[in-house]
C-alpha cells in the first residue's frame, strides 16, 4: 500500500487512469472518504517514493483480495500482515 499526501497532490488526475487495479479515485468519490485520513496520517510517517519501481512480485496475487484494508494493513512501511 502507498498513500498520497493530500497537501502535495494537485488533483491533476494523471495517476488515476494509470493504476491497474483502479485503487486511485478522486477525493470527491464517496469511497475515497474513508482513506482521506489514512492518506494524511501515513503520508507524514512513511518514506517518500521518489523513483519509479517495478510492481511487487506478488502484486497479481493481491489484485482481487477483498478487504485488504484493514485486514492486511500494517502501519509499518513496507510491511504486510498475512493471516
Ligand atoms: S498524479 Fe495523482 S497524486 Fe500526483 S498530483 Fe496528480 S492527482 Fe495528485
Amino acid at each position: 500500500m502507498l498513500v498520497i499526501h493530500p497537501d502535495e497532490c494537485i488533483d491533476c488526475g494523471v495517476c488515476e487512469p494509470e493504476c491497474p487495479v483502479e485503487a486511485i479515485v478522486p477525493d470527491t468519490d464517496a469511497k475515497a472518504q474513508a482513506f482521506a485520513e489514512i492518506n494524511s496520517e501515513f503520508s507524514k510517517q512513511w518514506p517518500k517514493i521518489s523513483e519509479k519501481k517495478s510492481a511487487p512480485a506478488d502484486a497479481d496475487q493481491w489484485e482481487d483480495v477483498p478487504n485488504k484494508f484493514p485486514e492486511h494493513f500494517s502501519p509499518k512501511p513496507g510491511n504486510l500482515i498475512v493471516s
